[in-house]
């Protein structure tokens, strides 16, 4: 099979200089390398939770680091040989507690999922009671779900949003939490659109004397350009992703106070994981120096921009938009007018190139469709865009819809904005 198209010969550099050689050795696995950079550099992603990571980021994903075993923490591991790997793990905490004014950050959670595993360890046992938002609602499986070690081990109460307003109803979570006497409280949710109010969080929390643990996978870009509440001053611990707004390599983080540092620590290794991946730390602390940047402030209120335009612009062509708009990157919508189920709509929306979620949505048990504009801004797309990008949903959503012209139609707006230009 011939290896490439000439769109993806054309952003062939996003994956190095080394993709000539993976081609000779292994054309196999070099032609789905570049199938994948075609599909990312021809569609639209709104995929909330994904970004484009940075070419800087790849190139410490991709190097001899990934070699390197390290278990344990700076100046204190099990294997020889850590010296250049310990650089790179003080420089990735010293960075993320600079970025996000916290007392301490481990850097090592393999994901975000790791990162809410390992603040339980270190603050529960299994059979304690934890008040965490509803999976319906949009609550993560790492919060109670019966398929997932959360809901195995902890007993987990769920509250949920207002089904009217779609919006957070504090006052339930306060009577809950006296009702149920949680030892922790979490917020945090996949697709809630809003900002979270962590003081009224921290005021649950201390009513009842429970651990408030925030877990901010998705907002944690946003604090850090600036354009959202930070919950670090107010959480015991914060469980944060690297890739999402935040731009990093995947992978994971936690942030506490000094109080709760070494607890914290050994909840991740050796509790939970074994060796870093120091690859994806060094990346890490690249992303962390990145986010520092004034350039990065100015993305995170553009991502806010063009979501609040996206909602707008879908409102205006009939989709329901929850709690009528978004303060965040990500917004969820009903198709409204257009009466489809999210799986069909998300199917023609994909045929037409948009890549976008389906959500479980408050009102009863339906389900939506959840998008974001964390990639598209980061390839430079901004408010004219937004516009474009809700005709073009519209028009895939109609049953007349002509699926091939509109992928055209996106497959050209994508050119003007390559996530990895040549
Ligand atoms: C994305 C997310 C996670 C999990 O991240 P993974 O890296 O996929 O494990 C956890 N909690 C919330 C709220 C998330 O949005």
């Amino acid at each position: 099979m011939p290896v490439t198209t000439a769109a993806a010969a054309a952003t062939a550099p996003a994956l190095g200089p080394d993709v000539d050689a993976l081609r000779r050795q292994d054309p196999e696995l070099a032609e789905i390398l570049l199938a994948e950079l075609e599909r990312q550099s021809t569609g639209l992603q709104l995929i909330a939770a994904e970004n484009f990571t940075s070419p800087a980021v790849l190139t410490a994903l991709g190097s001899p680091l990934a070699n390197k075993y390290a278990e344990g923490y700076p100046g204190a591991r099990h294997h020889g040989g850590c010296e250049f790997v310990d650089v790179a793990e003080r420089i990735a905490v010293d960075r993320a507690k600079a970025l996000f004014g916290a007392e301490h950050a481990n850097v090592q959670p393999h994901s975000g999922s790791s990162s809410v595993l390992a603040a339980y360890a270190a603050l529960l046992r299994p059979g304690d009671t934890v008040l965490a938002m509803g999976l319906p609602h949009g609550g993560h499986l790492t919060h109670g779900s019966p398929a997932n070690f959360s809901g195995r081990w902890f007993e987990f109460v769920g509250y949920g949003v207002d089904a009217e307003s779609g919006l957070i109803d504090y006052e339930q979570i306060l009577a809950l939490a006296r009702a149920h006497k949680p030892k922790a409280v979490v917020c945090g949710s996949i697709s809630y659109p809003r900002h979270l109010d962590y003081s009224a969080f921290r005021d649950i929390a201390d009513d009842v004397g429970a651990y408030l643990i925030a877990d901010a996978a998705h907002p944690m870009g946003l604090v850090a350009g600036g354009a959202a509440p930070s919950p670090v001053p107010y959480a015991d611990v914060v469980c944060a992703t690297t890739h999402k707004v935040l731009r990093g390599p995947r992978g994971g983080m936690l942030l506490c106070g000094s109080d709760l540092a070494e607890r914290i620590d050994r909840a991740v290794f050796p509790f939970t994981q074994g060796g870093a991946q120091m690859h994806t730390i060094a990346a890490k602390a690249v992303a962390f120096g990145e986010a520092a940047a004034p350039a990065f402030t100015t993305y995170a209120h553009k991502v806010v921009a063009n979501a609040r335009a996206l909602a707008e612009e879908l409102t205006r062509r009939g989709l329901l938009i929850t709690t009528g708009g978004t303060d965040t990157h990500l917004l969820t919508a009903d198709t409204g007018r257009f009466a489809l189920d999210a799986r069909t709509a998300r199917g023609r929306l994909a045929a037409a190139g948009l890549v976008l979620d389906t959500c479980a949505l408050p009102h009863g048990d339906v389900r939506g469709l959840r998008l974001g504009t964390a990639a598209v801004t980061t390839q430079g797309m901004g408010q004219e865009e937004m516009t474009r990008i809700a005709e073009l949903f519209a028009a895939a959503l109609h049953s007349d819809a002509e699926p091939g012209r509109l992928r055209g139609e996106v497959r050209e707006l994508v050119r003007r904005f390559p996530p990895y230009p040549g």
